[in-house]
């Protein structure tokens, strides 16, 4: 069964949120967080191993 969104958690300022994981840049590509704008990988950006993987399905 494939998951309809993933879950994000920022690792600099704790925000979480949900998006979809067709619409999420590649994991290896540089986000920024909506709240503090961090910037990290978006990999570093899921909240759980299996948010991770999710993504992955879709890349
Ligand atoms: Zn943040």
């Amino acid at each position: 069964m494939v998951e309809a969104f993933v879950r994000l958690v920022c690792p600099e300022c704790d925000k979480e949120w949900q998006d979809n994981p067709t619409e999420v840049p590649g994991l290896r590509t540089n986000f920024s967080c909506p709240a503090c704008h961090a910037t990290r990988r978006l990999a570093e950006f899921m909240r759980t191993e299996r948010d991770l993987e999710t993504v992955r399905q879709f890349q």
